[in-house]
C-alpha cells in the first residue's frame, strides 16, 4: 500500500483523513502544524498520543522528501542532504549558514537535460520536474534542521545563530527555467509563507530566454544569476549546448534587461576550468587573460557581480582544477577593468557540494 503524504492534502483534506480514522478533529490541526514546521515523520509529533503516531506511521508520511543522507562539512557550515521522492527519484539540497543568514540551494529537477560538459547533475539525464511542494519541502528539511522541534518565537530578541531560513537560491540539480511555473509557485509561496524577501531570492539558469521573460512578466524583484562560463560563443557552445539555441548576446540581453527593469544586480557565474595535456600538464581553458578581457568587454557598463567559482571536480568530466594564483590572475584582470568580481568561497566541497555529485555517486553504488 502507498502511504499518504499528508503535506499533498489540504486542510479539509487532513481532517477528513484524521476523522475518518475516528479521530478528533483538533488532531489535523496539530499535524498541520508539525509539516509546516517540517516534521520528518510522526514520531517527533509529541502531542499527538503515542498510538495515534503509531498508526499514523503505518499509513501515512509527513513531508514528500525523505533524506536518504546527511553529509555535514568539516566547518559545520554547510549541510547536505540527498532526499528521496515517493518515485524514488533522488534530489540534493544544501543548507549554507553564513554571515548573513541561512541559505537553502533548492533543486527544481530531479536530473536535468541541459549537458553542460563540467556538471554532474546532467550525467543521468533528466528525469522530471519537481512539483511546488517538493521544492518547498527541500526548505522545511532545512529549517527543521535549523530548528528542530524549537518554535521560532522561543528566542522573541533575537537568537544571534538565528535559525530561521533567510535566503534561497534556486540553484540545485536541474534547469529552473524549464520548470518556471512551479518555480515561481513554490516562490510565491515561501515569500508569503515564510515571510522570505523577494531580495533574499535567487534563480540560477543555463540561459534559457523565453524563461527569462516570463521570470520579467512575473515582475518580482528577485536576483538572477547567469552561468555564463565563457566569454565568446564558439568556446561557451563546446562546453554548454544550450548556447546552440540561445547565443550569448540574446541570452544577456534578456538578463541585463531583467535587472535593470528590477533595479537589480545582476550574477554572472563563471567556473574557473582548466584542462590537462598529455604531459599531464594543466592549462588553462575558459580563463585565459585574453578572455578575463573578453568577459570584461561584455559586462562593462552594467550593474553586475561577476562569481569566479572555482570548479568542484567530478571524476566523469575532462576537466581539471585551476591554482589559486591563476583563479586571482583572472581576477586581477576583470578588477583592472572595473568590473566587481568575487571568488565564490568554495562551499562544502569535502561532502560533494558541487551540483549533482552526491546523488550521482549514490545512483552509481546502486547499480554496482
Ligand atoms: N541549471 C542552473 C542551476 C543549476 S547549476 C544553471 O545552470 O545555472 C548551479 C551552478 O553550479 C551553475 O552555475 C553551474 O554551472 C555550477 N556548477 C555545475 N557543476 C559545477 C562544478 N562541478 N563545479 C562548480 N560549479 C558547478
Amino acid at each position: 500500500m502507498t502511504k499518504t503524504i499528508l503535506f499533498n492534502l489540504t486542510q479539509p483534506e487532513i481532517e477528513k483523513f484524521i476523522t475518518d480514522m475516528g479521530q478528533p478533529r483538533f488532531r489535523a490541526k496539530q499535524i498541520s502544524e508539525w509539516l509546516n514546521r517540517g516534521a520528518p515523520d510522526f514520531s517527533v509529533m509529541k502531542n499527538l498520543p503515542e498510538d495515534l503516531r503509531n498508526k499514523l506511521s503505518e499509513i501515512a508520511e509527513t513531508l514528500p522528501v525523505k533524506i536518504v543522507k546527511k553529509l555535514e562539512s568539516s566547518d559545520n557550515q554547510t549541510t547536505k542532504f540527498l532526499l528521496e521522492l515517493n518515485d524514488f527519484e533522488q534530489i540534493e539540497c544544501v543548507l549554507m549558514r553564513t554571515t548573513y543568514g541561512n541559505s537553502v540551494c533548492v533543486s527544481s529537477q530531479a536530473g536535468c537535460a541541459m549537458g553542460c560538459k563540467f556538471c554532474a547533475s546532467t550525467l543521468l539525464g533528466l528525469k522530471r520536474n519537481l512539483t511546488i511542494n517538493e521544492m518547498f519541502a527541500q526548505i522545511l528539511v532545512a529549517q527543521w534542521e535549523l530548528r528542530g522541534d524549537r518554535l521560532k518565537d522561543i528566542h522573541p530578541n533575537g537568537d544571534p545563530n538565528n535559525n530561521d531560513v533567510s535566503h534561497i537560491v534556486v540553484m540545485g540539480t536541474g534547469e529552473p527555467l524549464q520548470n518556471t511555473q512551479n518555480v515561481i509557485g513554490f516562490l510565491e509561496r515561501a515569500n508569503k509563507e515564510l515571510n522570505i524577501s523577494w531580495r533574499r531570492i535567487t534563480i540560477s539558469t543555463c540561459g534559457i530566454v523565453p524563461g527569462i521573460e516570463e521570470l520579467n512578466q512575473w515582475g518580482r524583484p528577485i536576483n538572477l544569476a547567469i552561468s555564463l562560463h565563457a566569454p565568446v560563443d564558439d568556446l561557451r557552445s563546446q562546453i554548454m549546448p544550450i548556447n546552440n539555441k540561445w547565443k550569448l548576446n540574446e541570452v544577456l540581453n534578456a538578463a541585463f534587461n531583467f535587472s535593470e527593469t528590477h533595479n537589480r544586480q545582476l550574477m554572472i557565474e563563471y567556473i574557473l576550468l582548466g584542462k590537462k595535456d598529455e604531459n599531464g600538464e594543466t592549462y588553462l581553458y575558459n580563463c585565459t587573460p585574453e578572455y578575463a578581457e573578453k568577459l570584461s568587454d561584455l559586462m562593462r557598463g552594467h550593474n553586475v557581480m561577476v562569481n569566479l567559482i572555482p570548479w568542484n571536480s567530478v571524476d566523469e568530466r575532462d576537466f581539471a582544477s585551476i591554482s589559486g594564483n591563476a583563479v586571482h590572475r583572472f581576477q586581477d584582470i576583470l578588477i583592472k577593468n572595473g568590473i566587481h568580481t568575487r571568488i565564490r568561497r568554495e562551499r562544502g566541497a569535502d561532502i560533494g557540494s558541487a551540483c549533482g555529485q552526491l546523488r550521482l555517486k549514490n545512483a552509481k553504488n546502486a547499480n554496482i
